[in-house]
């Protein structure tokens, strides 16, 4: 099969567009035949190496894959060929305590397809059968595809780790990057209000159709004191702050 691979880590001139053996599946795997792959920041790091220890060489990145059914494991018996899916990028035991309490990323044999596994640079892969899931009509492969890491990322802050409730306020940094931009979405879903941050006017209109109540530009305006006026004084009940550094302070002060 055709596929994108690195041989050895570095920048962007490591990677080869070649012929790569075509992957085996075993009876728990499902074989997938790739119909769109997004690209993730976790790919730039797989590729200069970080934690390299973890990834096996020549790789294969792309963690948010969707595609067809092309070939089922002996003792995968609720997927079927030509079934359109997506696959959920975390692989882990499913029996430890992690596991059981919805902490499967902390779980010792957990794993990202396409970082510590070959993944969706290429025209096949294999995943275990636990890890695909069926695309609904109104989705296309390039929408499933665009899902998978940052609308995880998105709800873990947002449900598991601040819940996040109705009619809270909830401020989301950078809401024109993936993960920004699937917080809004998480967050609207659960009916609360969105103050949402770009870093220019262009996407003020997308974060608005995306569902922010309020669109402020991190560039040009103090956030925490746009944030108190729009929010009456009371400030926000959660910040979204995917950041680091840079905007801790601000978030503390909101
Ligand atoms: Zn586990």
């Amino acid at each position: 099969m055709k596929a994108v691979r690195f041989h050895e880590f570095g920048g962007p001139e490591k990677l080869q567009f070649e012929e790569a053996p075509n992957p085996k599946i075993g009876p728990t795997e499902v074989l997938v035949k790739v119909r769109a792959c997004a690209l993730n920041h976790l790919d730039i790091w797989a590729r200069r190496g970080t934690r390299s220890e973890r990834i096996p060489l020549p790789h294969i990145s792309g963690s948010d894959i969707s595609g067809e059914v092309a070939e089922v494991g002996s003792l995968v018996i609720e997927h079927s060929n030509a079934e359109k899916v997506l696959i959920v990028p975390g692989i882990s035991c499913g029996i430890c305590d992690y596991c059981s309490n919805g902490w499967d990323s902390l779980c010792e044999s957990y794993k990202i397809i396409g970082y510590e596994t070959q993944g969706g640079y290429a025209e096949y892969v294999a995943v275990p059968g636990t890890n695909i899931l069926p695309i609904p009509d109104k989705l296309s492969f390039e929408q499933a595809a665009s899902v998978p890491l940052v609308f995880l990322t998105a709800w873990h802050m947002l449900v598991t780790r601040a819940r996040l409730v109705p009619g809270e306020t909830v401020l989301v940094w950078a809401a024109g990057s993936g993960v920004g931009s699937a917080a809004v979405q998480v967050a609207k879903l659960l009916n609360a209000k969105v103050i949402a941050t770009v870093g220019s006017e262009t996407k003020i209109d997308k974060a608005q159709k995306l569902g922010a109540d309020f669109v402020l530009n991190h560039h040009t305006q103090d956030v925490p004191s746009e944030v108190k006026r729009v929010t009456n004084g009371r400030k926000v009940n959660v910040v979204f702050d995917h950041i680091g550094e840079a905007t801790w302070e601000k978030s503390m002060k909101s």
